[in-house]
């Protein structure tokens, strides 16, 4: 299956000739941004230097209506026939980060997510919390961190307190679980397109460090998002109703159109004795973007709304995207409640979080009436903890 038709085009950076470029993915191939603009293809359309840049933030910098143009010449270019050398493989490609974050803020957007962390970390209360459906509840991460796809995870290390202890302990992480999620990025005051997020996350860590700051090192050790920026224009076919909202949000966040998106979610695992033994990855969780309670829009409209300025290359995150299914729970805290029930492999290993050596891929995918666009892959397998660096290295 294709992830890459005419109608999809999504953005990203690749290396060639000892630099970064920007490029275009159609079927198995990367057309060359740089080398187009060269070529004066986008000439009248896009100033050149904007497409000959390393990073996409010079053409978030532009309107929207610059963004739309560019589309439209690359759908007439790509129907053509163009020089090979405009093409790369993409088989072949390293792919670098499209963007250049500059803020990362990751919500929480999803209510049967923040209702099962609730019920599992505040068995005895309501599980959402007073504010949650009144704003899109979020925070500010971690932009140095945000990795590509393919990047190798180390462990963290971090303090965490196990429940029997009087004190704390610092060592590498033993409850490292993922997030599944959709990011967005922006314009200078419009999204342009989405991308996939993993947002790890070091359980141990988080629940011990979190009151009353919120997230802290259990999550800004690595984030990885997909290598493709899939645009709002592509994703136009797949725009749904909002998911209905009770009670009716303040003004500033009511929204009317369809800004919700019928987007497919998948994650594959696959441990290093899956891999040795030439299995195949496995599927642990399956889930749809129209989860989320909270629409991009939304949650948009909400980091504005205290004057906050955005910037072109600002990564918004959804947080964790889970269904009522419990096969449709977008971490591993969900789908194995806490390590109370951990997950089988095809090699018989249990997984209630990841072990060195576990592979995880997110995929999303969107279809419709015979049309097909995929996000591609965003990956990331797990390494042991780098050595810490500290007052005194300690190593557990
Ligand atoms: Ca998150």
């Amino acid at each position: 299956m294709n992830d890459f038709p005419i109608e999809n085009l999504p953005y990203g950076a690749f290396a060639r000739d000892e630099g970064v470029r920007l490029g275009v993915a159609i079927g198995d191939r990367i057309f060359d941004l740089r080398a187009g603009a060269e070529a004066k293809l986008f000439d009248g359309i896009c100033a050149p230097a904007v497409l000959r840049a390393p990073s996409l933030n010079p053409l978030l910098a532009e309107e929207p209506r610059v963004w739309h143009a560019v589309r439209e010449r690359l759908q007439s270019l790509l129907r053509g026939d163009l020089d090979a050398s405009l093409y790369v493989d993409r088989a072949t490609a390293a792919m670098r980060l499209p963007v250049e974050v500059g803020d990362y803020v990751d919500f929480y957007s999803s209510e049967r997510h923040a209702r099962n962390l609730g019920r599992i970390f505040r068995p005895n209360a309501e599980p959402l919390l007073p504010n949650w459906k009144w704003m899109p509840v979020g925070y500010h991460g971690r932009a140095g961190s945000i990795v590509v796809d393919g990047t190798p995870v180390h462990r963290p290390n971090g303090q965490r307190k196990p429940p029997d202890a009087d004190v704390p302990v610092f060592g590498p992480s033993t409850m490292l679980d993922i997030e599944l999620e959709i990011g967005f990025v922006t314009g200078r005051e419009a999204i342009f397109g989405l991308v996939l997020v993993n947002d790890w996350s070091a359980r141990d860590i988080q629940a011990w460090e979190y009151q009353p700051l919120g997230p802290f090192l259990g999550k800004s050790f690595a984030t990885t998002i997909s290598p493709w920026v899939v645009t709002l224009d592509a994703l136009a076919p797949f725009r749904i109703a909002p998911h209905e909202q009770d009670p009716p949000p303040l003004p500033y966040l009511r929204v009317e159109n369809d800004c919700a998106y019928d987007i497919d979610l998948a994650v594959d695992l696959r441990s290093a004795a899956m891999r040795d033994a030439g299995l195949p990855p496995v599927t642990i969780a399956r889930t749809n973007a129209r989860e989320l309670y909270w629409s991009m829009e939304q949650q948009l409209a909400h980091a504005r709304s205290n004057g906050a300025r955005l910037r072109p290359g600002d990564l918004f995150a959804s947080g964790t995207i889970s269904g009522s299914d419990p096969a449709s729970y977008g971490s591993l805290i969900e789908l194995t409640w806490r390590g109370t029930k951990p997950l089988s492999l095809p090699t018989g290993e249990q997984r209630a979080f990841l072990e060195n050596g576990d592979d995880v891929t997110l995929r999303a995918w969107c279809e419709r009436d015979g049309l097909r666009l995929g996000f591609g892959a965003c990956r990331g397998q797990i390494v042991p903890s780098q050595v810490a660096a500290g007052a005194s290295s300690q190593e557990r």
